[in-house]
């Protein structure tokens, strides 16, 4: 199985609009982060995990003609936004999008005429399939297992991390349970949201992320969802076990 790093970077992306700061001005390309998502391959089935403003932009550095589904971790606009883009994958049949309840809610809500059968023509045209909590499903040929995390310290949203065999996909995580954990046993593989260096209201930092994969047994340990405080080559010699993920990274995994 192939995983693609898509983008890795938080909310704003890097560089942030406006800013002068030295990870923003730094002339390394790994310090360009898109917003965050990954693509999965594996016997010519491609699943996108979150679509985020740059989605066009990703696929098209991706070269990809042609996605099976998307799975979404939560519905906040970091992850979402590019969903109309999917109009291109989903015109000849309907795509499917997955994720938990309140996500596909939000979704259905905010996108309603992608799941209007009879609406206009030119719309992504979507179907939406709740997932179980830690109930390994097969998509598109592609085993997964959804991963209730949450995502604040304080608003405790619920929200999806994704497991595909041995690698695994967590972003914006604040707490994993002792019974999600148990689910995790056996990842080799870890990519994890690690915001930055200080404690952060809504992700982990670096040291909680390393942290929860060390509890994981992760043998490879990639951060994402970065923002402009850290620069790639710092966060990269921070750990042994860890390193940053960036934008294009590809892994092999199984
Ligand atoms: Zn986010
Ligand atoms: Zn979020």
């Amino acid at each position: 199985m192939k995983v693609t790093f898509l983008g890795t970077g938080t909310s704003h992306g890097i560089p942030v609009i406006g800013c002068h700061c030295d990870v923003c001005m730094s002339g390394n390309p790994r310090d360009k982060r898109y917003r965050s998502a990954i693509m999965v391959e594996e016997n010519g089935s491609r699943i996108v995990v979150d679509t985020g403003y740059e989605f066009r932009l990703q696929m098209l550095r991706e070269g990809v003609d042609n996605v099976d589904a998307v799975l979404y971790t939560h519905s906040h606009s970091d992850h979402l936004s590019g969903i109309d883009d999917l109009r291109v994958f989903s015109q000849k049949r309907n795509m499917t999008i997955y994720s938990n309840r309140p996500t596909l809610e939000y979704i259905e809500k905010h996108y309603s005429y992608a799941f209007d059968t009879h609406g206009f023509p030119g719309t992504p045209h979507l179907s939406a399939v709740e997932l179980e909590p830690l109930k390994e499903v097969e998509i598109a040929g592609i085993r997964v297992m959804p991963l209730p995390v949450e995502h604040g310290r304080v608003t405790h949203m619920p929200i999806y991390g994704y497991r595909f065999g041995s690698f695994a996909y967590i972003t914006d995580c604040t707490f994993i349970a002792d019974e999600v954990y148990e689910a995790l046993r056996g990842v080799e593989t870890l990519a994890i949201g690690a915001l930055r260096g200080r404690v952060h209201g809504a992700h982990f930092s670096f040291e909680e992320a390393h942290e929860a994969g060390r509890r994981i047994g992760a043998r490879r340990i990639y951060f994402t969802h970065i923002n402009h405080e850290t620069c790639y080559d710092e966060i990269d010699s921070l750990y042994d076990d860890a390193w940053s993920a960036y934008d294009g990274l590809k892994l092999e995994v199984n």
